[in-house]
């Protein structure tokens, strides 16, 4: 704990960090050894593991990188966060994200973007960009990150980590932050399939206070990792990545086919016509519940509230005018027009039932495939400012949706480096509660 504590003061100016209170850390840095000395220890007893800032924690603030949450003191730890520390891992502080995890760049920070430790003139990815930026540079083993539409996967494609979605409904949503509540999962970003493996079983088990939470028994998700690929079949949506796919990208996951090939895995052509419609699909079903999500914060209950108002109105106003940055309202409008009276069974209707189409074509997929390779981004790491557009934003999510959608779990992972010197990713994505074969297919190629 002492050493990344030192290693978060000395690259500060990565700015992956929102929230460090060494006296915490180290109070659990004690419990732990207090623990290793009386033989109470498990095998994450003692390390050191960072939270995405839309974890609630009771010891460091909790702001989901708003305006809006400024040194809001949680009354709760998040599940998630509960489990890891239950198991003895030593809490670092709070990592910095897109707003209310809303970006792909974590350039929409209200407390500034963050920096890839690769070259700081490039995004680390978003939302979940503080972790994979601390765990690229090495300021924490392991960190915890949301994924809601690619914000583990995209994030661990540009700095060169692991990043795992797992299966929606697995980890508990309960002290996450909320954003689109039918599709955020909590995962982990790390630095290799076994590192991910290991806590990740840590963080899942039935919360009775989620309602979604699936209720299975406990899993060992390390299982796989020397099992190989042989006899696997993997299939490739060929036709998903013409347009716009950066070829040293696609070169580089060939590459990763063909070594799969040689293990004895079994290369498949596949089609998912209607995964490409997961971007409108998406941006319709995320912006809805968003809108509904974030009007908790009303200057009442908690969080930012004006200094000067009117009445009760003008205050909630203007409240949520100043704590609220542009892409969480932009969020809030289009979500409150797709579900107004007149426009909903034109869009949010409608694209409910492409979802169900998008998840039945997964699941069809998955009777002939054991998992699917495919990008993770067209490209890699892009400079800050060069995604500014919303719309070219929301675009360039294409191959991280659909598995969001149909509640998939996915594994992202380090494919090589680009001639620009940026990293490239690759992605497996599986049928629900398929993690422990991602991992082990992951750890075969790492
Ligand atoms: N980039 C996507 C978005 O902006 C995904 C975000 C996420 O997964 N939290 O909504």
């Amino acid at each position: 704990a002492e050493f990344y504590l030192r290693r978060i003061e000395e690259h500060k100016t990565l700015n992956a960090y929102l929230d460090v209170r060494p006296e915490a850390t180290l109070a659990q840095a004690a419990e732990a050894d207090r623990r290793i000395a009386s033989g109470e220890a498990g095998p994450l007893t003692g390390i050191p593991v960072a939270h995405k800032d839309i974890f609630v924690t009771k010891e460091w603030a909790s702001t989901a990188a708003s305006k809006m949450l400024e040194g809001y003191m949680s009354p709760f730890d998040a599940t998630v966060v509960r489990q890891l520390k239950d198991a003895g891992m030593v809490c670092l502080g709070k990592l910095n994200c897109d707003e209310f995890a809303m970006g792909s760049g974590n350039e929409n920070s209200a407390f500034g973007k963050v920096h890839n430790p690769w070259d700081p003139n490039a995004v680390p990815g978003g939302s979940s960009g503080g972790s994979s930026s601390a765990v690229a540079a090495g300021l924490a083993p392991i960190a915890t990150g949301t994924d809601t539409g690619g914000s583990i996967r995209e994030p661990a494609a540009f700095t060169g980590v692991t990043g795992i979605k797992p299966t929606y409904g697995r980890p508990s949503r309960l002290g996450m932050i909320a954003f689109a509540s039918s599709l955020d999962t909590a995962g982990l970003l790390g630095q290799s399939a076994e590192d991910c493996a290991t806590v990740l079983g840590a963080m899942v088990g039935h919360d009775p206070w989620d309602s979604t939470s699936v209720d299975m028994p406990a899993e060992d998700f390390t299982r796989d990792l020397d099992k190989g690929v042989k006899g696997l079949r993997i299939g490739v949506p060929r036709q998903w990545m013409g347009e716009g796919l950066d070829s040293e990208v696609g070169a580089a996951i060939d590459e990763m086919l063909r070594e799969y090939e040689r293990q004895g895995a079994k290369i498949v052509d596949i089609d998912l016509p209607t995964a490409r419609l997961g971007v409108p699909v998406y941006y319709v079903v995320a912006c809805a519940e968003a809108s509904s999500n974030l009007s908790r914060f009303d200057g009442v209950r908690y969080g930012h509230r004006a200094a000067e108002y009117t009445d009760i109105i003008d205050m909630m106003k203007r409240s949520r005018n100043e704590g609220f940055g542009s892409e969480p309202k932009r969020r809030i409008m289009i979500g409150t027009y797709v579900l107004s009276h007149g426009y909903y069974d034109a869009y949010y209707l409608k694209a409910q039932r492409v979802r169900r189409l998008i998840a039945n074509e997964f699941h069809e997929t998955f009777k002939s495939v054991d998992a699917i390779a495919c990008p993770v981004t067209t490209g890699t790491a892009y400079d800050f400012g060069a995604n500014a557009d919303p719309v070219s934003a929301y675009l360039s999510d294409l191959y991280t949706v659909p598995a969001s959608l149909a509640g998939l779990p996915g594994i992202s992972m380090p494919c090589g480096f680009h001639s620009n010197g940026r990293p490239i990713g690759v992605q497996l994505l599986g049928e629900h509660f398929t993690e422990a074969r991602l991992f082990g297919m992951a750890a075969a190629w790492q």
